[in-house]
Parts: C-alpha cells; sequence; structure tokens
C-alpha cells in the first residue's frame, strides 16, 4: 500500500477518523516505526547533543507514532470489531519492543546524559529541564544500565506482560459481552424503572435479533439499575454473580474466560521486571515515579484512613441491616441485597431518589451548565464545532477558547453502546506542543463515558452520579488542554505523577454539590424548572449516605492492590486469594459471596503493563489533594475568578512541568492534609 492512499500515514490536524479503516492500522505502524528508528540511528550518527538536535527531533517522532496510534488505540475501545481488534493486538508487541529498544538504547542514554551535563542545560526552560530529568529516570527504568543478557530478558518479560496484560483486558471484555438474559415475563422485572425497562426492551429487540421481552446484560446501565431496584431477589444474585464471577473459574461461565492463570502470570512478570532493575518488588517500581515515596508510606496512608473511618462504616451497615430487618422483615443482608436496601433506606431517610433527580438533568443542559462552570472558574469558552471527523454518530465535537483565541478541542462520547469498553475515561488525541516551524500544536482530548443513551425523542437524562462522572472526565479534560506548557513530555497529563492525576478531575466534581452551580446545570426535563431548593437541600443532607461504606470499599481495593504487589511470590498459589481475604478482613463491612472474584476483571490493575498497578490508592490520595485544593474555594467563593486563575496558572497549566507537590504548595499555601476529606465525607466532624 502506498503511504499516499493511508491516512494514518498523512499529516492530519485531527485524526481522519472517517478514513480511518483497520486495514490501514498494520501497515502505517510498521512504516512509521521503522522511519523512527532510521531518525534515531540519524540523531545519533550526527552525533551533535543539543536540545534541538536530539530532544527536538524525538519528540517529533514520538509524536508522529502517537498520532496515529492514538485513534486507532481509541477506535479498538469505543468501536470495537474482530479486525480492529486484530490489527491492534499485531501492533501492540511491536510498539512494545519499539519502546523497549528506545529505552533501553545505551547511546541515546548517553546522549541526554552529555545535554544534562552540557552548559546548554542551564538555559533551558523548566519543561525543557524537566523533561530531560524525566527522560533520564524512564531509561533506567527502562533497564538501560542492564548488561546485554539481562537487557534481552528485560525486553522479552516486557513484550510478554504487554501481551498478557492486552489479553487479561479481552477476556473481561468477551465476557461481559457474552452474557445477557432474556425476560419475557415483565412481573419478574417489578421495581424496575421505566429508562432501565425501556433500555431492555431496546435491548432485546437489537440484540435479540427481534426477540420479544427484556433483554439484561452486564453493561453498567443494564446492570445497575437490577441491582439497585429490582424487587426480585434471585434475579439480582443471577446477575451479581454473574458479573463478579466474570472472567474466572466460578459462575454462569466458569472456566471459559477464565483469567486466573493471566494475573499470576502478570504479577510474576511485574516481580520480576522490577528485580532486573534492583527494586525488591514491583511496588517500589510503581513509586519511583509517584509523588508517594515508599510503599510502606501507602499503606500507613490508606491504614490511617481506614481507622479513622471504619467504625462509620461498620456503624452505616448496621443501620442498613436495622432498616431492612425492620421494614421488610430481612434478617441478614446478601451481597445482591446491600445496594437494593440501601437505595431504599435513602429514599425513606431522604425521600430521594436517583430515579427522581435524573428528571432534572437532560444530557444538553448538564454539557452547556458544566461549560458555564468552566467559564467562571477559568475564563474560558466552550463551543460546539462540527467540522472534526469522529467514529460514531453519537459524539458530539468542541472547541476551547480563551481571550478569544482557540486554544484546544475535544470529543465528547457520551452514551453506552456494544463494542465499546465500559466505563468512563478522557485520553490525549494531541498533545499541545511547540512544532519545528515555530508554531503550536493545540492539544484535542477524548471524553468518553457510558450513560444510558436518549430513548425515542427524549434526551438522555442523567443521573447524579453520572454528572459527576462527568465532571470528573472534563476535569481530566481540562487538565490535558489547558496546558501552558509546550514541551510534550510534560505537557497537559503527560508526565504527571500518576497519584497526581485525579486532582483536577475529582476537584471539579466539586460543582456538582453546590447551589450555585446546580442552578446552571439543572432544567426539568418538562417542566424547564432548575433543581428545587427543596430537592437540593435533600440531595445535600444524602451525600454523605453511606460514605464510610464507600470508602472502606476504596480502601479495600488500595490496600488489596498494594499489598499484593509488595508481597507476591511465585512460590505461593493461593496468595490472591489470602491477600484479598486478608484486607477484606481489616477493612471490609459488607458480606461478599464465596464465588465472588472480582479481581479476575480488576482491568484497572491488570488491563495494561503498569496501568494502576500498584498505584490504586492514587484515587484516594488524589482525593485528599482534591478536597484540601477546592476547601480553598470554600473560603473564598466558589466561582471566586481570583482562586479559579490560581489554580489554572498553578496546577492545569503547569502539568506534569514541576513536582506535583510544589504546585499544590503554589495553589494552597501549604502541603496537603487529610482533614478536609474526612470533613467533606462526613466522616470527620
Ligand atoms: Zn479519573
Amino acid at each position: 500500500m502506498s503511504q499516499l492512499s493511508n491516512p494514518l500515514l498523512q499529516n492530519h490536524e485531527l485524526p481522519p477518523f472517517d478514513q480511518i479503516q483497520a486495514h490501514h492500522i498494520v501497515p502505517a505502524i510498521e512504516a512509521i516505526l521503522e522511519d523512527n528508528q532510521k531518525m534515531v540511528a540519524s540523531i545519533l550518527k550526527a552525533n551533535k547533543f543539543t536540545y534541538a538536535e536530539l530532544a527536538q527531533p524525538l519528540e517529533e517522532i514520538g509524536d508522529r507514532l502517537s498520532k496515529a496510534w492514538s485513534p486507532v488505540n481509541h477506535m479498538n475501545s469505543v468501536v470495537s470489531n474482530d479486525e480492529l481488534r486484530e490489527a491492534v493486538n499485531t501492533c501492540l508487541p511491536k510498539i512494545s519492543e519499539y519502546e523497549t529498544a528506545l529505552g533501553q538504547n545505551q547511546d541515546l542514554y548517553q546522549a541526554f546524559e552529555a545535554l544534562a551535563n552540557s552548559d546548554e542545560f542551564n538555559t533551558l526552560s523548566v519543561a525543557q529541564k524537566k523533561s530531560i530529568n524525566n527522560s533520564l529516570r524512564d531509561f533506567r527504568l527502562f533497564g538501560v544500565a542492564l548488561d546485554d543478557d539481562k537487557k534481552s530478558q528485560f525486553a522479552k518479560l516486557s513484550k510478554q506482560l504487554s501481551e498478557i496484560t492486552s489479553q487479561f483486558g479481552d477476556q473481561v471484555m468477551d465476557a461481559t459481552d457474552a452474557w445477557s438474559y432474556l425476560i419475557t415475563d415483565a412481573t419478574e422485572l417489578a421495581g424496575l424503572p421505566d429508562s432501565a425497562l425501556s433500555l431492555a426492551k431496546q435491548a432485546a429487540e437489537s440484540k435479540g435479533e427481534g426477540k420479544e421481552g427484556y433483554l439484561l446484560t452486564l453493561d453498567a446501565p443494564s446492570y445497575i439499575p437490577v441491582m439497585v431496584h429490582c424487587e426480585n431477589q434471585s434475579l439480582r444474585k443471577q446477575l451479581s454473580l454473574a458479573m463478579t464471577t466474570r472472567a474466572s473459574d466460578k459462575g454462569p461461565q466458569a472456566g471459559q474466560f477464565d483469567n486466573s492463570l493471566l494475573m499470576l502470570q502478570i504479577l510474576s512478570l511485574r516481580k520480576s521486571l522490577a528485580q532486573l532493575l534492583s527494586f525488591p518488588n514491583f511496588a517500589e517500581q510503581s513509586l519511583a515515579t509517584k509523588m508517594a515515596d515508599t510503599p510502606e508510606q501507602v499503606i500507613d496512608f490508606l491504614t490511617d484512613l481506614a481507622t479513622q473511618s471504619k467504625a462509620a462504616a461498620q456503624s452505616e451497615f448496621a443501620e442498613l441491616e436495622a432498616f431492612a430487618a425492620e421494614h421488610y422483615d430481612v434478617d441478614s443482608l446478601e451481597p445482591w441485597d446491600v445496594a437494593f436496601y440501601a437505595e431504599k433506606q435513602k429514599k425513606a431517610a431522604f425521600d430521594i431518589s436517583d430515579e427522581q433527580l435524573r428528571a432534572y438533568f437532560p444530557a444538553p443542559v448538564v454539557i452547556s451548565g458544566m461549560f458555564q462552570v468552566a467559564n467562571k472558574l477559568f475564563g474560558i469558552e466552550v463551543k460546539q464545532i462540527f467540522d472534526m471527523p469522529t467514529w460514531h454518530e453519537d459524539v458530539t465535537t468542541y472547541a476551547i477558547y480563551k481571550d478569544n483565541k482557540m486554544i484546544a478541542r475535544f470529543y465528547l462520547d457520551l452514551y453506552a453502546r456494544s463494542k465499546k469498553r465500559g466505563g468512563a475515561w478522557m485520553d490525549d488525541c494531541r498533545v499541545r506542543r511547540q512544532l519545528p516551524d515555530g508554531s503550536l500544536q493545540l492539544p484535542v482530548a477524548y471524553l468518553v463515558c457510558n450513560f444510558p443513551g436518549p430513548i425515542g425523542d427524549a434526551p438522555a437524562l442523567l443521573s447524579h452520579n453520572d454528572l459527576q462522572t462527568l465532571f470528573h472526565e472534563f476535569g481530566h479534560g481540562l487538565h490535558h488542554m489547558l496546558t501552558r506548557v509546550d514541551c510534550a513530555a510534560v505537557s497537559g497529563i503527560n508526565g504527571v505523577a500518576w497519584d497526581a492525576v485525579e486532582l483536577p478531575s475529582q476537584f471539579l466534581e466539586n460543582w456538582c454539590w453546590q447551589r450555585e452551580s446546580l442552578a446552571l446545570i439543572s432544567s426539568h426535563h418538562k417542566s424547564g424548572e432548575s433543581l428545587p431548593a427543596e430537592l437540593l437541600n435533600k440531595m445535600l443532607a444524602a451525600r454523605n449516605f453511606q460514605s464510610a461504606m464507600t470508602m472502606a470499599r476504596q480502601l479495600e481495593f488500595a490496600l488489596f492492590d498494594m499489598r499484593l504487589h509488595m508481597e507476591f511470590s511465585d512460590d505461593e498459589e493461593s496468595q490472591v486469594q489470602r491477600i484479598l481475604d486478608e484486607v477484606r478482613a481489616q477493612v471490609c463491612v459488607t458480606p461478599v459471596s464465596p464465588e465472588n472474584r472480582f479481581q479476575l476483571a480488576f482491568t484497572h490493575i491488570f488491563g495494561s503493563p503498569v496501568g494502576y498497578g500498584a498505584g490504586y490508592y492514587s484515587y484516594k490520595w488524589a482525593e485528599v489533594l482534591s478536597a484540601d485544593a477546592f476547601s480553598l474555594f470554600e473560603e473564598e467563593g466558589i466561582f471566586n475568578a481570583a482562586t479559579g486563575e490560581k489554580f489554572l496558572s498553578t496546577i492545569l497549566a503547569n502539568g506534569g512541568s514541576q513536582e506535583a507537590m510544589d504546585l499544590f504548595v503554589a495553589f494552597r499555601g501549604r502541603e496537603p492534609s487529610v482533614d478536609a476529606l474526612l470533613k467533606q465525607d462526613g466522616i470527620a466532624a
């Protein structure tokens, strides 16, 4: 295939999603990797290790690869099919091999050392210096200091890890897609809200090949309403078991997509790789690039939060049990009863339900309100634009303006559909950087959610939880798009310590809870009335409902992840379940089915070579940062433009160009404390 006819080999300002096809992928990526390797060789041959002749051309070739790979990888997540997946899986080991070779290139490492030790280094910008120091650190993490034998072993294990983690994620997706349950008798679905019923009916027609009835699946918009609202306990049990045994040796698909062995291989490979680099375990390696210093510090941090919130979590669960016994004559709660009775208890206590609130949050209102919030805080204008090619008709596109100048663009893909990976995320499509000709490449982001879509002509109605998810991803997006850094490696979200990356996202969620901002983001889909004060007061009262139980659950995941990567040994067969059981004994206050194998679908920590591995604690760590940052707005006014500008110019604008702790201190005037979070969650007075 000629270069000319392959859209992935052409230079596009934005990815040509309307042209990219599966057969373009492998030849394009192979050609780019080959070009890049030649370029590296010629940089080294020239032997001039200045910023302009070493760092800049390397940034250029890295960006070329990322501009081709990012849309491809993205399409595989949002409009996947067998051909795409196969092409992506063919490229993954090639890219991993290329990156490992680059990261292990002794000559390149020495070239960067020469630049770091040159007189020129002191004349570089803060961002340029940081990017060079990060490169040196990453070279060492790539095993550049290893002897040849160990180096090739390192490369081999890295490649295996990349393939196995990708298989892990694929099996979770396959297991999720493979399970569905058709119901023909609507009485079995008593309690389910109309929106969920319509969705199940639609699913039966489309996925079930025109079948009559209601099709339930393990996608969140189908699964969650059943667990929360459906009166039918045996149906809840059936779905819960299908969900929590996905990709395991238990449950309805036992053994079909079993990730057990892959998980052990991932743990073993990570440990071997860490040890090749002279770290005792993967947890130590993971923290080498993070804001937290040691695994022990993280365990102490999590244990401190667990200790401060356990009693509150226990009493919340005891209240739930008492409620179920008193009003429903239920003696003991099963795992599939917790969300169901919690919803009833919440309704009884606060006379408020997720469904009631949904009516006030039509997606178009929420989106434009969210843009107004960003306008008030950061002085930016967000406008819908119509000239960006996309991957699906549901996707809308926007440009961000500051002082009447376009500074960024993004895609918004809100609704769940089949062949789209679950969950919500923001990803980098284009990074802000200065091009060789001196012009500026503007950042572009993907914002992806999985909300229930519109039914018929009515707008999609978001739950308040969806609202927070959307603000969360938009917060990530703003971090990526409002950067003022021109050096790709530390621009936007690039180079930000993993445990600080959730600061802007969790920070922005706070505006889903404020009277003044809710006036902008709510409007009843029929009456147009914004969220009434009465409902808002109830919502605020309900905000911390079971917050200690939620805290306990997140601490369970975080402690499990950190301990697993600290303690894993190839000699003990049943250690994963043992560690999980120990952590549960320490923090978990709700019942767990003995069949539960959630860890085998824990793609956060096992779905990519590093991902959130030994890093799940980052959510809590960043929550502490975000609660503490927001407390300054509570002191100075939630739309205080000067405080907004300060957040923008310290944390958002600087991205990864400075240490996360320094940026936090520059904004807050001191180091972070857990007090604001415990207060925000209603756990501490
Ligand atoms: Zn996030």
